[in-house]
């Protein structure tokens, strides 16, 4: 009898531990958490050099985390950015950009496809509790909504806050510029805040819907503490037109926007209090990135791309590289990343943390991101291609950028023809002032390459979805 228990406790005590971290491992698949921001420029965090803008709690998350200098969206313009973000394919494969409108409308009959796969259908095979709150702009009908494509619930607008604009969409412009009081009226901007599928407020009440937004991800984290959960938090600010709740109007030297902004960190700094207090930070992942570019059109109402060239709906980095910062104590090296990373790379990275399978059965544009975020490996993204518009723009393939047509910035529905391509060493060059193809030949050769073989890989992408209208 001594005998077969000198033999058996060592087995025991070998299996013991091994049981326990299945068990454990079971319990701490790690929480995700995304505030993404609306227009945020590359120069308007202070932590990413802006001199007026405080954003403590964004600076904080930045030296307890990552911070990332050259992190894109795959589009400068909101819709299109959004679905590679949940999807992880260039927009261009799921008909979610388009050379006849830039982003979906009021009046849009489609949105993201079922047959897309998102980051919340990816986290549901290992049980996650989904939620999306804030801007959604992939689809605003009842099949294209959050809960359509793996979300469990949504409270926020279905599109721009500028949209449903009272008097049209585009004579504002020359308005706001001469008449700040117009934008200040939540009542020329219709637009609705849902619940789910119903509409809860119209015109949503823009003044608080910040806070509001914030509040809403504290109580989200404290009533989903016991079980995994990925929480896609959209603010729908800094896009024009801005509001902000009167605590923070005029907190700022840089005007609205600031403030704005300074709003926005705020509620930041409650989400990442709110996972300290509950110990759930060690066990999440918080990512804060925006969408695109700043809204130059849009003078001090717009935001800055700090160093980079032009802004919002261009492909120069203005418009496409974000301010970017990765948070998770227990999973993430602190540290400043200055080698690439995109959205498209989030889907990828959230299930090999997750231990989830991202789809096997289409082209994914994406990287597994997660060895650099835990400071074990080099980021494997070394090229990026720049669609906007439904068109490829250019390719970036280590530090150079080959530019084969252009967005021209503030109108930036013009195309500008280039007669010959143009190349530039952006981590030089980091504002793409000097154009270095004539020196170039072979890296030109090359890039154009990647263009040609690129365009080829889209062929038979699903068609344009955000020109269809609901009276078609
Ligand atoms: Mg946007």
């Amino acid at each position: 009898m001594n005998r077969l228990l000198i033999f058996l406790i060592p087995l025991m005590v070998m299996c013991q531990p091994a049981n326990e971290e299945v068990a454990t491992n079971e319990q701490q698949l790690p929480n995700f958490v995304i505030i993404f921001c609306d227009d945020l420029g590359y120069g308007d965090l202070s932590s990413f050099g802006n001199p007026t803008i405080m954003t403590p709690h964004l600076d904080q998350m930045a030296v307890e985390g990552q911070k990332w200098t050259q992190f894109y969206v795959a589009d400068p313009v909101c819709t299109p950015s959004r679905a590679a973000l949940m999807t992880g394919r260039y927009p261009i494969r799921s008909g979610m950009t388009s050379k006849k409108r830039a982003v979906l409308f009021p009046d849009s009959g489609s949105g993201l496809q079922s047959e897309e796969v998102t980051i919340a259908e990816v986290l549901k095979q290992k049980d996650y509790a989904t939620a999306t709150i804030g801007k959604w702009h992939l689809g605003h009908l009842p099949q294209y909504l959050p809960m359509a494509q793996g979300f469990d619930s949504y409270y926020g607008i279905p599109y721009s806050n500028d949209m449903d604009a009272a008097r049209g969409m585009w004579p504002y412009i020359h308005e706001h510029k001469t008449d700040p009081a117009f934008l200040s009226e939540i009542k020329n901007y219709n637009v609705p805040l849902m619940e789910n599928e119903a509409i809860i407020e119209r015109p949503a009440d823009q003044t608080t819907i910040t806070r509001r937004y914030s509040d809403r991800a504290v109580d989200y984290i404290k009533e989903h503490q016991d079980k995994p959960f990925f929480l896609y938090l959209a603010h729908s600010l800094p896009h024009i037109p801005l509001f902000a709740s009167d605590e923070f109007v005029g907190s700022s030297k840089r005007g609205l926007y600031g403030d704005v902004l300074q709003e926005i960190d705020d509620g930041v700094g409650k989400i990442l209090k709110t996972l300290k207090e509950l110990n759930l930070a060690e066990n999440t992942i918080v990512l804060f990135t925006s969408d695109n570019g700043p809204w130059k059109a849009f003078d001090t109402h717009g935001g800055s791309a700090g160093p980079l060239r032009a802004g919002k709906g261009t492909t120069f980095e203005g418009g496409q590289r974000v301010p970017t910062i990765f948070w998770g104590p227990g999973n993430v090296k602190p540290g400043v990343v200055t080698e690439m990373g995109s959205t498209l790379d989030v889907i990828h990275t959230f299930a090999s943390l997750a231990g989830a399978q991202i789809p096997q059965d289409r082209k994914m544009d994406g990287y597994d991101l997660s060895a650099v975020l835990k400071g074990t490996g080099k980021s494997p993204r070394n090229s990026f291609y720049y669609w906007a518009f439904g068109e490829l723009h250019a390719v970036r393939s280590g530090p150079w950028k080959l530019h084969v047509q252009q967005r021209v910035p503030i109108t930036y529905n013009l195309i500008k023809e280039l007669e010959q391509p143009e190349l530039y060493q952006i981590e030089a060059d980091i504002s793409e002032h000097y154009d270095v193809a004539g020196a170039q030949e072979e890296v030109v050769k090359k890039l154009q390459k990647m263009i040609d073989a690129h365009q080829l890989d889209v062929v038979g992408s699903t068609p344009d979805q955000l020109d269809i209208r609901i009276k078609d």
